[in-house]
């Protein structure tokens, strides 16, 4: 038999099968992945196979295939050991208002460096549209054509109004997605207009993820009534840190990963050398000046980044 894991207590997990049964399984004896060092060996959104227990009820997991993605939280107590949250992630959508609560560019660049990193595709969506004036219209059309430009899809919508949420579920048809953004951005709101039965768990796990700071969380995963799944992670938030090396981060902004072969050096770090493409970029406004802002924030390690904007 094989499955999805939806759900996981660290020591039971939660099987949905491509027909929709639910079985809990464990795990027997010693069960390791090559290369991966982590508090937990199985995690939601695993595609695993499994075998019924004699009692034809529960199963045990015998295999897990590969992960196409996965995002890690760092163990705080158990240092180097990390904390596999969930993996094959299809999109990874990022909730941003332009008002209430403002979402500056250099958060938005974060997470989609860091979604780059994990090998998550995402998408941007503009919430609240409904709500803003003249100003902040500019504004969202300045932010989309930057990300559209480099090729993230961006799609404007109104959670209450109920504008754009056609095409926000055309997307995650079959697909298994997760939801980010600032608290007061509209996640909630947004999960219950695309599929009303799911609001209340949602609500019910945020809040004993806010009351939970010291148990260990695990994500789950709810299925959609058209197909798909919804994941729900501890501290929705984002998807963990990653801890980037200055040198690679060139690699995760995709409009600069296309144009670092043409700098004279190739150990560029696009900051003081000579001849260097990324820089020039910038000069003839290919690249915008905001994202090469976060980038910098980045190399530089600064946890400040929230604060760069793009007009800034
Ligand atoms: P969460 O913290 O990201 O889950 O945000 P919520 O879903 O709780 O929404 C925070 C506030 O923003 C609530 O008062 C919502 O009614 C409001 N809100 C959410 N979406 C929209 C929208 O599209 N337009 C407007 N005007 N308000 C919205
Ligand atoms: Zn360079």
């Amino acid at each position: 038999m094989e499955g999805i894991v939806t759900k996981s207590t660290g020591s039971w997990y939660t099987v949905c099968t491509k027909a929709g049964e639910r079985v809990e399984c464990r795990l027997k004896g010693k069960f390791r992945i090559k290369g991966i060092k982590s508090t937990n060996p199985v995690t939601v959104g695993d595609k695993v196979s499994f075998e019924f227990e004699t009692d034809k009820a529960t199963g045990v997991i015998n295999r897990i295939f590969d992960r196409k993605n996965y995002i890690i939280r760092k163990s705080v107590n158990l240092s180097k050991q990390t904390h596999i949250i969930a993996s094959n992630i299809d999109i990874a959508f990022l909730l941003v208002t332009i008002d209430s609560p403002p979402t500056f560019a250099g958060f938005i660049d974060r997470f989609l460096a860091t979604a780059e990193a994990y090998n998550i595709p995402a998408v941007l969506l503009f919430n609240k549209l409904d709500s803003y004036d003249d100003d902040q219209l500019d504004k969202l059309a300045t932010f989309d054509a930057i990300y559209t430009e480099i090729g993230y899809k961006c799609i404007a919508i109104s959670a209450t109004k109920k504008i754009g949420i056609e095409e926000v579920k055309e997307l995650m048809i079959g697909k298994t997605t997760m939801f980010s953004g600032h608290s007061g951005v509209g996640k909630s709101t947004l999960i219950n207009a695309i599929e009303p039965s799911l609001n209340l768990k949602t609500a019910e796990i945020s809040k004993q993820h806010k009351q939970g700071q010291h148990t260990t969380t695990f994500a789950e995963m709810f299925e959609l009534n058209f197909g798909g799944f919804i994941i729900d992670t501890p501290g929705i938030k984002g998807f963990g840190v990653v801890d980037f090396k200055p040198e690679e981060i060139t690699d995760y902004f995709p409009e600069f990963f296309r144009l670092k072969s043409k700098c004279k050096f190739n150990n560029c770090l696009h900051i003081n050398e000579p001849k260097c493409a990324i820089k020039d970029a910038i000069e003839s406004g290919e690249i915008a000046y905001s994202r090469y802002n976060s980038y910098l924030q980045m190399v530089e390690g600064e946890e400040e980044h929230y604060r760069t904007d793009i007009y800034s």
